[in-house]
């Protein structure tokens, strides 16, 4: 099996799939946002109606496994879209909000809590 492509190749691939089809006339940015709102939604209706310990259980396995890859995916492409759109370096912006989320979640108080940063 190849190595997957990077996120560059697959905004690069995301591109050329989309002008090869004329479809850039439709997605503007906020129908590319409200598209990708969609797709969490459909992530989200796979697990409708199951208790948590159910659903851990059957996304572990096929069938679910292949729609939650699929689901997965299509919250991806719309987010490259998003960002190629807007500028946005995803990898970069991820990182940074890593580290931003580690300083508003010390360890030594947030240990084990779900308690939000401003209420530590
Ligand atoms: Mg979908």
């Amino acid at each position: 099996m190849s190595n997957p492509p990077t996120l560059t190749e697959l905004t690069e691939q995301l591109i050329e799939f989309r002008d090869a089809r004329d479809w850039r006339q439709f997605h503007s940015l906020k129908d590319l946002i409200l598209s990708l709102s969609l797709e969490a939604s459909e992530l989200l209706e796979l697990s409708q109606w199951k208790p948590a310990d159910d659903f851990e259980s059957e996304a572990a396995n096929e069938p679910m496994q292949q729609r939650l890859k699929e689901e997965c995916a299509d919250v991806l492409l719309y987010l490259l879209l998003i960002a190629e759109r807007t500028g946005i370096d995803l990898q970069q912006a991820a990182a940074d909000k890593v580290k931003a989320n580690a300083l508003k979640y010390p360890v030594e108080k947030s240990h084990g809590k779900s308690t939000k940063y401003t209420q530590l």
